[in-house]
Protein backbone atom coordinates (compact mmCIF):
# COMPACT_ATOMS: atom_id res chain seq x y z
CA UNK A 1 0.00 0.00 0.00
CA UNK A 2 1.18 3.53 -0.57
CA UNK A 3 1.47 5.47 2.27
CA UNK A 4 -0.25 8.82 1.94
CA UNK A 5 1.78 11.74 2.07
CA UNK A 6 0.83 14.34 4.64
CA UNK A 7 1.23 17.90 4.24
CA UNK A 8 3.47 19.25 7.13
CA UNK A 9 2.20 23.42 7.30
CA UNK A 10 4.66 25.49 8.43
CA UNK A 11 4.20 28.72 10.07
CA UNK A 12 7.24 31.24 10.98
CA UNK A 13 7.51 33.90 13.38
CA UNK A 14 10.16 36.89 13.70
CA UNK A 15 9.96 40.00 14.87
CA UNK A 16 12.12 42.66 13.11
CA UNK A 17 12.34 45.39 15.61
CA UNK A 18 9.54 46.30 18.51
CA UNK A 19 9.38 48.97 20.86
CA UNK A 20 8.51 52.39 20.47
CA UNK A 21 11.16 53.37 18.15
CA UNK A 22 9.61 51.33 15.55
CA UNK A 23 7.57 47.81 15.34
CA UNK A 24 7.62 45.37 12.01
CA UNK A 25 6.89 41.49 12.64
CA UNK A 26 7.28 38.89 9.65
CA UNK A 27 4.74 36.08 9.25
CA UNK A 28 5.37 33.52 7.09
CA UNK A 29 4.98 29.67 5.56
CA UNK A 30 7.14 27.82 3.57
CA UNK A 31 5.67 29.84 0.28
CA UNK A 32 4.86 33.19 1.32
CA UNK A 33 5.30 35.64 4.12
CA UNK A 34 3.55 38.63 5.45
CA UNK A 35 4.42 41.57 7.55
CA UNK A 36 2.61 43.39 10.07
CA UNK A 37 3.18 47.39 10.67
CA UNK A 38 6.25 49.19 8.88
CA UNK A 39 7.65 51.47 11.53
CA UNK A 40 11.18 50.85 10.77
CA UNK A 41 12.55 52.61 7.24
CA UNK A 42 12.11 50.03 4.04
CA UNK A 43 15.80 49.72 3.31
CA UNK A 44 16.08 48.23 7.38
CA UNK A 45 12.49 46.21 6.41
CA UNK A 46 15.02 44.64 3.58
CA UNK A 47 18.28 44.33 5.54
CA UNK A 48 16.50 42.62 8.42
CA UNK A 49 14.40 40.01 6.34
CA UNK A 50 18.17 39.42 4.31
CA UNK A 51 19.34 38.90 8.00
CA UNK A 52 17.39 35.94 8.63
CA UNK A 53 16.96 34.47 4.82
CA UNK A 54 13.68 35.95 3.62
CA UNK A 55 13.69 37.87 0.50
CA UNK A 56 11.28 40.81 -0.18
CA UNK A 57 9.51 39.40 -3.13
CA UNK A 58 7.89 36.50 -0.79
CA UNK A 59 5.94 39.27 0.81
CA UNK A 60 2.38 39.35 -0.13
CA UNK A 61 1.34 42.23 2.38
CA UNK A 62 1.56 44.40 4.94
CA UNK A 63 -0.96 44.71 7.81
CA UNK A 64 -1.34 48.49 9.60
CA UNK A 65 -2.23 48.20 13.41
CA UNK A 66 -2.45 52.16 13.59
CA UNK A 67 -1.56 55.85 12.65
CA UNK A 68 1.50 56.14 15.30
CA UNK A 69 4.68 56.59 13.59
CA UNK A 70 6.46 54.06 15.11
CA UNK A 71 4.46 51.48 12.97
CA UNK A 72 3.90 53.71 9.57
CA UNK A 73 7.14 54.96 9.70
CA UNK A 74 8.22 53.31 6.67
CA UNK A 75 5.00 52.46 5.02
CA UNK A 76 5.50 54.72 2.16
CA UNK A 77 8.31 53.58 0.35
CA UNK A 78 7.75 49.85 1.10
CA UNK A 79 4.48 50.65 -0.76
CA UNK A 80 6.04 52.96 -3.58
CA UNK A 81 9.28 50.96 -3.94
CA UNK A 82 8.30 47.67 -3.58
CA UNK A 83 4.35 47.53 -4.66
CA UNK A 84 3.52 45.78 -1.66
CA UNK A 85 -0.05 46.63 -1.01
CA UNK A 86 -1.39 47.51 2.97
CA UNK A 87 -4.28 46.26 4.24
CA UNK A 88 -6.30 47.88 7.21
CA UNK A 89 -9.85 48.79 8.01
CA UNK A 90 -11.56 52.26 6.68
CA UNK A 91 -10.70 53.93 10.17
CA UNK A 92 -7.15 53.50 10.34
CA UNK A 93 -6.67 54.24 7.09
CA UNK A 94 -8.44 57.23 7.40
CA UNK A 95 -6.45 58.12 9.81
CA UNK A 96 -2.73 57.32 7.80
CA UNK A 97 -3.90 59.07 5.21
CA UNK A 98 -4.80 61.91 7.46
CA UNK A 99 -1.30 62.52 8.29
CA UNK A 100 -0.31 62.73 4.44
CA UNK A 101 1.05 59.90 4.05
CA UNK A 102 1.45 59.18 0.17
CA UNK A 103 0.83 55.75 -0.44
CA UNK A 104 -0.74 54.46 -4.50
CA UNK A 105 -4.23 53.75 -4.08
CA UNK A 106 -2.86 50.40 -6.03
CA UNK A 107 -2.02 49.78 -2.61
CA UNK A 108 -4.50 50.32 -0.35
CA UNK A 109 -6.48 47.22 0.79
CA UNK A 110 -9.90 47.94 3.55
CA UNK A 111 -10.54 44.83 5.41
CA UNK A 112 -13.11 44.55 7.98
CA UNK A 113 -13.16 44.35 11.44
CA UNK A 114 -13.53 41.46 13.45
CA UNK A 115 -13.96 39.49 9.89
CA UNK A 116 -11.52 37.02 8.07
CA UNK A 117 -10.20 37.62 5.69
CA UNK A 118 -7.21 35.51 3.37
CA UNK A 119 -4.04 36.87 2.47
CA UNK A 120 -1.76 34.55 0.50
CA UNK A 121 -3.44 31.36 2.14
CA UNK A 122 -3.48 32.86 6.17
CA UNK A 123 -6.82 33.33 7.66
CA UNK A 124 -6.47 36.72 9.01
CA UNK A 125 -8.75 39.01 11.32
CA UNK A 126 -8.61 42.51 12.58
CA UNK A 127 -9.76 43.13 16.28
CA UNK A 128 -10.24 46.54 18.02
CA UNK A 129 -8.14 46.96 20.75
CA UNK A 130 -8.04 50.11 23.49
CA UNK A 131 -5.11 52.82 22.37
CA UNK A 132 -4.83 56.86 21.71
CA UNK A 133 -4.80 56.71 17.98
CA UNK A 134 -8.94 56.95 16.23
CA UNK A 135 -8.82 53.06 15.52
CA UNK A 136 -6.18 50.68 16.52
CA UNK A 137 -6.44 47.35 15.79
CA UNK A 138 -4.27 43.74 16.40
CA UNK A 139 -4.69 40.97 14.48
CA UNK A 140 -5.31 37.19 14.94
CA UNK A 141 -3.30 34.98 11.87
CA UNK A 142 -4.34 31.37 11.24
CA UNK A 143 -2.66 28.98 9.69
CA UNK A 144 -3.63 25.15 9.57
CA UNK A 145 -3.30 24.62 13.30
CA UNK A 146 -1.23 27.72 14.55
CA UNK A 147 -2.43 31.22 15.28
CA UNK A 148 -0.49 34.05 16.16
CA UNK A 149 -2.14 36.79 17.92
CA UNK A 150 -0.46 40.32 17.82
CA UNK A 151 -1.53 43.21 20.22
CA UNK A 152 0.88 45.42 20.94
CA UNK A 153 -0.67 49.11 21.91
CA UNK A 154 -3.20 48.31 24.27
CA UNK A 155 -3.94 50.55 27.11
CA UNK A 156 -6.09 47.23 29.01
CA UNK A 157 -7.11 43.81 27.83
CA UNK A 158 -10.83 44.43 26.74
CA UNK A 159 -13.70 41.70 26.16
CA UNK A 160 -13.18 42.09 22.36
CA UNK A 161 -9.54 41.28 22.22
CA UNK A 162 -9.35 38.81 25.15
CA UNK A 163 -10.79 35.93 23.20
CA UNK A 164 -8.11 36.72 20.46
CA UNK A 165 -5.26 36.97 23.15
CA UNK A 166 -6.53 33.75 24.15
CA UNK A 167 -6.84 31.47 21.27
CA UNK A 168 -3.27 31.93 20.15
CA UNK A 169 -0.41 29.55 20.14
CA UNK A 170 2.03 31.97 19.91
CA UNK A 171 1.03 35.35 21.32
CA UNK A 172 2.89 38.64 20.94
CA UNK A 173 1.82 40.96 23.54
CA UNK A 174 3.64 44.49 25.22
CA UNK A 175 4.95 44.71 27.94
CA UNK A 176 5.71 48.37 27.41
CA UNK A 177 6.59 50.04 31.18
CA UNK A 178 7.69 49.27 34.51
CA UNK A 179 5.21 50.94 36.90
CA UNK A 180 8.20 52.03 39.43
CA UNK A 181 10.43 53.01 36.91
CA UNK A 182 7.37 55.06 34.64
CA UNK A 183 6.01 56.67 37.89
CA UNK A 184 9.56 57.84 39.35
CA UNK A 185 10.95 58.50 36.23
CA UNK A 186 11.48 61.84 33.89
CA UNK A 187 8.82 61.92 31.55
CA UNK A 188 6.06 65.11 32.44
CA UNK A 189 2.88 63.93 34.27
CA UNK A 190 0.58 64.31 31.66
CA UNK A 191 2.95 61.87 29.18
CA UNK A 192 2.95 59.74 32.19
CA UNK A 193 -1.12 59.77 32.76
CA UNK A 194 -1.47 59.30 29.14
CA UNK A 195 0.38 56.29 29.45
CA UNK A 196 -0.49 54.67 31.98
CA UNK A 197 -4.49 54.98 30.90
CA UNK A 198 -6.92 52.81 29.77
CA UNK A 199 -5.95 54.02 26.33
CA UNK A 200 -2.34 54.15 26.51
CA UNK A 201 -0.22 51.25 26.65
CA UNK A 202 0.21 48.03 28.57
CA UNK A 203 2.80 47.99 31.81
CA UNK A 204 4.26 44.68 33.14
CA UNK A 205 2.24 43.48 35.73
CA UNK A 206 -0.50 44.31 33.82
CA UNK A 207 0.68 42.02 31.12
CA UNK A 208 2.07 39.73 33.42
CA UNK A 209 -1.48 39.18 35.53
CA UNK A 210 -3.17 38.85 32.15
CA UNK A 211 -0.78 36.01 31.47
CA UNK A 212 -0.79 34.54 34.63
CA UNK A 213 -4.70 34.35 34.69
CA UNK A 214 -5.08 32.79 31.00
CA UNK A 215 -2.39 30.60 29.77
CA UNK A 216 -3.91 27.92 27.94
CA UNK A 217 -2.31 24.18 26.72
CA UNK A 218 -2.55 25.26 23.24
CA UNK A 219 -0.08 28.44 24.26
CA UNK A 220 3.33 27.46 22.87
CA UNK A 221 5.13 30.80 23.24
CA UNK A 222 4.60 33.98 24.57
CA UNK A 223 6.56 37.28 22.76
CA UNK A 224 6.83 40.24 24.81
CA UNK A 225 7.06 43.13 22.79
CA UNK A 226 6.86 46.97 22.44
CA UNK A 227 9.25 47.89 25.00
CA UNK A 228 10.08 50.74 26.07
CA UNK A 229 13.46 52.79 25.84
CA UNK A 230 13.20 55.05 28.66
CA UNK A 231 10.78 53.22 31.67
CA UNK A 232 11.70 49.29 30.74
CA UNK A 233 14.51 46.56 30.60
CA UNK A 234 13.97 43.39 29.31
CA UNK A 235 15.24 41.88 32.93
CA UNK A 236 12.41 43.76 34.40
CA UNK A 237 9.98 42.25 32.13
CA UNK A 238 11.03 38.95 32.92
CA UNK A 239 11.65 39.05 36.66
CA UNK A 240 8.05 40.78 37.09
CA UNK A 241 6.34 37.59 35.02
CA UNK A 242 8.38 35.26 37.03
CA UNK A 243 7.52 36.97 40.50
CA UNK A 244 3.68 36.63 39.33
CA UNK A 245 3.56 33.37 38.10
CA UNK A 246 5.06 31.94 41.03
CA UNK A 247 3.17 34.45 43.81
CA UNK A 248 -0.09 32.68 42.15
CA UNK A 249 1.42 28.63 42.12
CA UNK A 250 2.46 28.43 38.74
CA UNK A 251 5.51 26.73 37.20
CA UNK A 252 5.50 26.92 33.49
CA UNK A 253 8.60 24.18 32.89
CA UNK A 254 9.96 26.46 29.71
CA UNK A 255 6.60 25.40 28.41
CA UNK A 256 5.21 27.83 26.61
CA UNK A 257 8.64 28.80 25.92
CA UNK A 258 8.88 32.79 26.52
CA UNK A 259 10.92 35.79 24.62
CA UNK A 260 11.42 39.38 25.30
CA UNK A 261 11.38 41.02 21.94
CA UNK A 262 14.74 43.17 20.87
CA UNK A 263 13.76 46.93 20.64
CA UNK A 264 16.63 47.80 17.53
CA UNK A 265 17.28 44.38 15.79
CA UNK A 266 15.57 40.92 14.88
CA UNK A 267 14.58 38.28 17.74
CA UNK A 268 15.60 34.97 15.91
CA UNK A 269 12.89 33.05 13.72
CA UNK A 270 10.22 30.88 15.94
CA UNK A 271 9.20 28.05 13.68
CA UNK A 272 5.61 26.51 14.61
CA UNK A 273 4.87 23.23 13.33
ZN1 LIG B 1 3.58 51.71 19.27
ZN1 LIG C 1 0.63 53.55 19.41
Amino acid sequence: MVPIARTVMKLNFCSLSSGSSGNCYYVGNEFHGILIDAGISATSIRRFLKHIDISMQTIMGVLITHNHTDHIKGLEVLTRKNSIPAFTTKKVWESVLGQQMRISSDCIREIPLMEKFNLAGFDIEAFPVCHDAPETVGYHICYGDEKITIATDLGHICHTAAPYIRAATLLVIESNYDEEMLITGQYPYYLKARIKSDHGHLGNHQASAFLADNIGDNLKHICLAHLSKNNNTPELVLRTLQRTLSERGINLNGYPQISILNRNSPTGMIRLI
